[in-house]
């Protein structure tokens, strides 16, 4: 007798669509099988039953210019639990001034009211030889990732190539993995000073000073690195096809290269910046092409892209209220809530992405590459029982005021989507239900990498 059993759903692994029940024990799947008997049984005929998502790269709470993005830990989690993700990984708050450990005891703090499990990926804001010693450390309080820029130089966030390299060898040294945002900032500099005055006041600028070849241009240089150290190296929100063709190139010299990309750079062009909404896109890198669109998509299905993730970074309205010029906006979109339902209702829906693709792009690999797996990214017995159940039939329509995420517009709005998430089950208790959130503030747990 399991303490909850999830009967009659079919169950999406990445080798396979299974039928076949799942029964929880605990905190923990204890078998998957048919007849299963629990306490609790949940009938999931008609249901996909997907392992919970892992969306890896979340800012809840982030100080961004006097501004913080809309989301706190709370708003924030309630939010990914009613679209189905059951663990995020967020990032400290780093300064050139403070050391990565203290960074990771603050942001404990801010997440304390979290209801969903969260890890965090430590920032590297500006190198300094100091840094190994902290990222050791920090590697023993359970954070084994560390998140450096390429970009971002005039607010002192860069890594220069030199540092770079350094960081790269010390943790390949010492197994964490580099996640890089990889943007030129010479390039955006360079584009910048060629802007008239008129264009700083016209939003479709932002993609002119940060083009695709200012991605690809970086991720060739950190896909040198890499290669030549060995080091796990991850590319954040991969925009381009061009960026794409780069990390393939930097796999085939060996480098053990993977590669997320976003839904907005799935589903959106840089036609939105005419709009007279075009403001509340801002975000890096830009927005780019139609034909960047079909292959990313492409990429995703075939695993050259490796996984989704959304780079959850809300801003209200009247925080992304236009102030004459792109380059005074806060960056960032909302999305934790809607990554599955997008994936679903226009990747596999639309014949982008196969079913079981799904699994491995919204949960498994994340898990493998962060050093959550086999407890997270798994409907195996033994896993953390993290599981989405999903509706494949009911047709809704985005409307940011019907969702959860703290912010008052969607990128989306209005889009028919076919399918959402039903219910959600994080470590064996049902934290979601039909348009109700269930669990308790401050449930979730630092998951110790
Ligand atoms: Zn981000």
């Amino acid at each position: 007798m399991y303490d909850l059993v999830i009967r009659g759903g079919s169950v999406v692994t990445p080798d396979g669509v299974l039928s076949t029940d799942v029964g929880i024990f605990g905190e923990k799947i204890a078998a998957l099988g048919n007849a299963l008997e629990g306490r609790e049984m949940i009938d999931a005929a008609g249901k996909l039953v997907f392992p919970g998502v892992i969306d890896p790269h979340v800012h809840f709470a982030l100080p961004v210019g006097g501004s913080v993005s809309s989301d706190d830990f709370y708003s924030g989690s309630v939010a990914a639990a009613c679209g189905g993700v059951t663990s995020v990984i967020d990032f400290t708050v780093g300064s050139s001034d403070s050391s990565i450990p203290d960074d990771i005891r603050n942001r404990l703090e801010d997440a304390k009211n979290a209801v969903v499990d969260y890890s965090f990926h430590g920032e590297v804001v500006g190198w300094r030889p100091g840094r190994v010693d902290e990222m050791n450390e920090a590697i023993g309080l359970g954070v084994k990732s560390f998140k450096f820029f390429t970009a971002y130089g005039a607010s002192g966030r860069r890594t220069d190539t030199g540092p770079l390299l350094q960081a790269f060898q010390a943790l390949a040294d010492m197994d964490g993995v580099a996640v890089v945002h990889a943007e030129d900032d010479s390039m955006i500099e360079t584009f910048s000073g060629l802007l008239s005055n008129e264009e700083w006041g016209r939003m479709e600028s932002v993609a002119k000073v940060r083009p695709d070849v200012c991605e690809a241009s970086a991720v060739n240089t950190v896909g040198w690195l890499a290669a030549r150290t060995g080091v796990q190296c991850h590319i954040v929100h991969l925009s381009s096809a061009l960026g794409l063709e780069e990390a393939l190139y930097a796999r085939e010299r060996g480098a053990d290269l993977t590669v997320e990309t976003c839904p907005q750079y799935l589903l959106l062009t840089s036609d939105v910046y005419k709009s007279p909404e075009g403001h509340l896109y801002s975000a890096a890198p830009a927005l780019r092409s139609s034909d960047d669109n079909a292959v990313l998509w492409n990429a995703l299905a075939s695993g050259e892209i490796d996984f989704a993730a959304t780079d959850h970074c809300p801003f209200t309205r009247t925080q992304k209220e236009w102030k004459g010029a792109f380059d005074r906006l806060p960056g960032g979109l909302p999305g934790v809530e809607l990554l599955l339902p997008l994936l679903y209702s226009e990747g596999v829906l639309r014949g982008r992405l196969p079913l079981c693709e799904l699994a491995r792009i919204t949960s498994e690999r994340a898990a493998k590459r962060y050093g959550l797996y086999p407890r997270k990214g798994s409907l195996l017995p033994g896993s953390d029982a993290d599981i989405v159940l999903f509706d494949p039939e009911e047709v809704w329509h985005v409307q940011a005021g019907a969702l959860r995420m703290n912010v008052d517009f969607s990128p989306y709005e209005n889009l028919e989507l076919i399918g959402k998430t039903w219910q959600t089950i994080s470590r064996g208790e049902i934290i979601y239900s039909e348009g109700r959130f269930l669990g308790k503030k401050g449930r979730g747990v630092f998951l110790h990498r």
